[in-house]
This record gives C-alpha cells, sequence and structure tokens, in this order.
C-alpha cells in the first residue's frame, strides 16, 4: 500500500470552513470517472481507498499475476518482435466490460485475491537476472495501480529496460503525461467507434480513449491498438469503417491495429464466438480504410 497520486480533498455538507457537520472524501482524479471516496470506501477500480483522511493505492506491491511471455502476446507484433517480457499484474480495472476474460482479478479488491509482495526494484532485478529485455503491466488495468506502475517504470529505464503498457486507456490527461517519459511501447483497446457501445459494453466513454491513444501516437511511443469483435456489438461493417477511418484521420494508418476474436465470458456467457466471416471481412475493411498493418488475434 502507498499513498495514491492525483486526488483532492472534499468537504460534502458543513459550512466550508471546517469538517463540523461536514464530512471528508477523495476525489479521484486518475481517470474521467472522479470517484468521490468516503471514509473506508473504495473507488470503482476497486484499488484505490480512502482511509484516516488520505486516498491509497491499496494494491502496491502487491502484484497478483506475474509471467514471462512473449512480447507478441500483449499483443505487440512490431517492438522487437521474438522477444520475452515480464509480464505484471495488481487487481483492478476502472472498466465494467460485460465480455471482460480477466474478471477475476479486474473486478477484485486487492485483498481478494492471491497475491505477492514485489516492490519495483524486485521486478527491475528478475529481468535483469533473466535478461528480459521489457516489462509489460498488463491482464488488469495498469492505470489504475499507476503509482507502482511509474516507480517500476522509472527503476527498470535506469536499467535499460523497456516498459510496455496494456490498457484500455481510460485516464485523465495529466496522469497520463507523466506516464509518457517512461513509455516505449503500448497496446492500447479502442474498443469501439461509438460512445454508446462503451457505456453499455464496457461502462466508460470513447472521447478519453481517444485523447489517450492520440498522446502516446504524439509522444513517439511504439503503439499497436486492439479492436476486439464483439459479436453484434460492434461488428458492423460501419462501425469497423468508421473505427478505422478515425485512426487514418488521426494520422494513425501506420500504427498496427489488432483485430480479436471474442469468446464467451463474464456477463456473456451466451454470446456468440465471433464469426471467422466477420474477422476476414472485418481485416478487408480494414485495409480498405489505409490501415497499412492489420493482424487477427485469437483466430
Ligand atoms: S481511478 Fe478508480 S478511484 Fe480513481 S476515478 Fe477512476 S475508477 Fe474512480
Ligand atoms: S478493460 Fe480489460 S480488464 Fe478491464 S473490464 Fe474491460 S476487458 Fe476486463
Amino acid at each position: 500500500m502507498k499513498q495514491a497520486a492525483y486526488y483532492h480533498i472534499e468537504q460534502i455538507g458543513g459550512n466550508g470552513h471546517d469538517t463540523a457537520g461536514g464530512t471528508l472524501s477523495a476525489r479521484c482524479d486518475l481517470c474521467p470517472h472522479a470517484c468521490l471516496i468516503g471514509e473506508g470506501h473504495a473507488g470503482r477500480c476497486r484499488s484505490r481507498v480512502f482511509r484516516d483522511g488520505k486516498l491509497w493505492a491499496t494494491s502496491y506491491a502487491e502484484p497478483c499475476a506475474l509471467a514471462v511471455d512473449p512480447v507478441e502476446k500483449k499483443p505487440l507484433n512490431h517492438f522487437h518482435p521474438g522477444t520475452l517480457c515480464l509480464s505484471v499484474a495488481c487487481t483492478g480495472c476502472n472498466l465494467r466490460c460485460l465480455n471482460c476474460q480477466n474478471s477475476s482479478i479486474s473486478q477484485a479488491r486487492p485483498e481478494d485475491v492471491e497475491h505477492a509482495t514485489w516492490q519495483p526494484a524486485d521486478l527491475v532485478g528478475v529481468c535483469l537476472q533473466q535478461h528480459l529485455p521489457s516489462i509489460a503491466y498488463t491482464y488488469t488495468e495498469p492505470l489504475t495501480w499507476i503509482e507502482y506502475m511509474l516507480d517500476t517504470a522509472r527503476l527498470a529505464h535506469e536499467q535499460g529496460i523497456y516498459n510496455i503498457l496494456v490498457s484500455a486507456g481510460y485516464v485523465n490527461e495529466q496522469p497520463l503525461r507523466d506516464l509518457l517519459p517512461f513509455l516505449d511501447a503500448a497496446n492500447i483497446d479502442l474498443k469501439s467507434i461509438s460512445d454508446d457501445v462503451y457505456h453499455r459494453l464496457n461502462g466508460a466513454s470513447l472521447a478519453p480513449v481517444q485523447r489517450t491513444l492520440r498522446l502516446i501516437h504524439e509522444a513517439g511511443v511504439a503503439l499497436e491498438v486492439t479492436n476486439l469483435l464483439v459479436d453484434g456489438w460492434n461488428t458492423s461493417e460501419e462501425m469497423i469503417r468508421a473505427l478505422c477511418h478515425w485512426l487514418v484521420d488521426n494520422g494513425m494508418a501506420d500504427v498496427p491495429l489488432h483485430l480479436s476474436r471474442c469468446f464467451p465470458s463474464y456477463r456473456m456467457p451466451n454470446l456468440r464466438p465471433t464469426p471467422i466471416p466477420v474477422m476476414m471481412r472485418a481485416k478487408d475493411i480494414a485495409e480498405e480504410e489505409g490501415i497499412r498493418w492489420v493482424h487477427l488475434g485469437n483466430v
């Protein structure tokens, strides 16, 4: 646990000068949800808790998942292909995707999941020892445990190790700008080009993710984008075309696009796996729209 960054204290009720008759709460400034968190409670991502007048990053240095993965599994096909990375995750996510494939850790509180204690220096140390060139912050939503990611990423860079962010990109501008100097590569989900689908399927909104993509791309980070095709939700020709059109319009025609097949999971046990012909057609559409590198995933 570490005191969180990116919050301020608000007084609810009272006379505005002291706490008499009012209640102190923390307003989290990390992501667009802007949770107002009362004493003893957690924000929507479950990993930021207001206690004793401070907001705490409760999963700090307590990863629930550690693994060594090929970098292509992130997926990143154009960033040091053929190399391995240390994948690390703490619990927590600020989205609520009905089709989440990692819900047992993304939708859990830190105390509900088995975890180890690994300080940032431990993660960097194992990379040096095992000759792993990169650390990937992945599996859940790393931006909800940004303090751990930032501390690790700083140390990693000091030792010549690359940092990879795998994220849904739903974050405020300042925290992202603070992280950018330490990022070498990122795979960001663009879950659909419809704000309505973002609200109903993912519990978020589109515009902040578009801003994240622009900022990461402008910063020169090796960016790749994933669009998970969820049958009937974002698989219409019109929607795929519009998503690719937006990428091209925003200078991202050369950003590799991963079109990923979705399977039943979490709150969507009866979802039809995305039909292969839909995947193939989506690839054709993306190429027609001018995306240079289109990769199919989970097929
Ligand atoms: S990061 Fe978590 S606590 Fe902060 S605003 Fe977002 S969901 Fe709420
Ligand atoms: S953003 Fe990823 S980890 Fe979070 S709920 Fe959606 S699929 Fe799960």
